[in-house]
């Protein structure tokens, strides 16, 4: 007998039928034998309307009362599903986050889970009913609701898997595995059989949203064996697993593009210490989290332009920091893009091989693809381009590397 937590995503419960067809797989699981703890994640489109419509009532909504709204969606989710599981014949019991004792940071729509106090789930589990968690939420020490950030519900999968030490966490979605990339950009893209926790974590920040980042973090962290696959047939998915020797013989694993990135450039700062201190720690006092950074320093001027790459759902409030720090430093002035994209080669094999960076480059400059910003770790190369060029810059480099079929 296994215990095992099985994640289903928005395309997974996207109706009624669907949500029946999840009830099934759920039961066919414990039938055969095993423990099951299901989460759920908002139907498709749901967690998008409800933005919309916040967004309909006031263009700058209040982060808690988002994550008042925002968690209902998978509220809902989680009681239809129990419903679903019941009617089958089977005992079901549905939970929030607060209930399963998911506490959090209170960094409302991206707050991070700090710990989970599970008792009402153990009970559940040993009482022989199946729980289904509501994702992607949890509460702070105020008791106040607050969201894991946009895919949270894998974070809620794993850490619940963590805490309870689950034999395996499946992650359930629209396609059938990890992909060397997007498959829906890229038609010729390759199924991986398995992926190592650093690679797809590397992947899952640079924008391939298959896996929520920190869930990834936590599979990682501890230990939990974490598979990718569809809801929609029976095909084994992928693994995501520690490296092993045959992961690293491979150089380049995939590819990953982000469009939800805006670049800040502050101009003309005066060229002396402690300036970026003071524009970083002004930035990660409002909980945005900074991606690349460059600094130029024109010789002759004594003063020093910086760019840095933020999330664009963070862009206007970092936009109005830079700007008030530039006035207080006397700065020329701020511009912001957030007509950019961010694409990504990553591998764990990168570490031993030359010319990787030199390819990415050659590849795109062939292509007439003007790269703005780059940065590199020992198993990832990300440049930051005109978004207009996305699709061609992943479908050219995914090719130049082999990465198909
Ligand atoms: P869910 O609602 O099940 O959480 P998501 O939409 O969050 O599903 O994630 C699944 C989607 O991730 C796929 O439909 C696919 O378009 C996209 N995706 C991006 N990169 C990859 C990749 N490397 N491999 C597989 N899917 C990817
Ligand atoms: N419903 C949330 C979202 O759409 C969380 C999730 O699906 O994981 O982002
Ligand atoms: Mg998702």
């Amino acid at each position: 007998m296994a215990l095992i937590v099985q994640k289903y995503g928005g395309s997974s419960v996207a109706n009624t039928d669907r949500i029946k067809a999840v009830a099934e797989r759920v039961v066919a699981t414990a039938k055969q034998g095993n423990k099951v703890i299901v989460v759920v994640s908002a139907m498709a489109g749901e967690t998008d309307k409800l933005i919309r419509i916040a967004h309909e009532i006031t263009d700058a909504p209040d982060e808690r009362e988002m994550d008042m709204l925002l968690s209902s969606g998978e509220r809902v989710t989680s009681a239809l599903t129990a419903m679903a599981i019941q009617s089958m014949g089977y005992k079901s019991v549905s939970f929030t986050g607060r209930q399963v004792g998911i506490i959090t940071d209170s960094a409302h729509t991206k707050a991070m889970i700090e710990r989970i106090s599970a008792e009402r789930l153990v009970k559940a589990i040993n009482e022989d009913k199946i729980p289904v968690v509501a994702g992607f939420q949890g509460i702070d020490e105020s008791s106040d609701v607050t969201t894991l950030g946009r895919g949270g519900s894998d974070t809620t999968a794993v850490a619940i898997a963590a805490a309870l030490k689950a034999d395996l966490c499946e992650i359930y979605t629209d396609v059938d595995g990890v992909y060397t990339t997007d498959p829906r950009i890229v038609k010729e893209a390759r199924k991986l059989d398995k992926i190592s926790y650093d690679e797809m974590l590397e992947m899952a920040s640079l924008g391939a949203k298959i896996l929520h980042g920190r869930s990834v973090e936590f599979a990682k962290k501890y230990n939990v064996p974490l598979v990718v696959r569809s809801s929609f047939n029976y095909n084994p998915g992928t693994l995501i697993i520690k490296e092993d020797e045959d992961m690293e013989k491979i150089v380049v694993s995939g590819v990953a593009a982000d469009k939800n990135q805006a670049r800040i450039t502050i101009m003309g700062v005066p060229d002396k210490p402690g300036i970026a201190a003071n524009l970083f720690d002004a930035i990660a006092n409002a909980n945005i989290v900074v991606d690349i950074i460059v600094q130029n320093i024109s010789s002759d001027t004594k003063a020093t332009d910086i760019s840095f790459t933020v999330s664009k759902a963070d862009s206007k409030k970092a936009f109005e920091i830079t700007k008030d720090v530039s006035d207080k430093l006397g700065a020329k002035g701020v511009n912001m893009n957030t007509d950019v994209a961010k694409v990504s080669i990553i591998g764990v094999g990168m570490v031993s091989h030359f010319g990787v960076a030199a390819k990415i480059f050659e590849t795109l400059a062939k292509e007439g693809i003007n790269i703005m910003m780059i940065s590199t770790s020992e198993i990832k190369v990300s440049c930051v381009i005109d978004v207009k060029d996305t699709e061609k810059a992943v479908k050219t480099l995914h090719d130049a590397f082999n990465l198909a079929k």
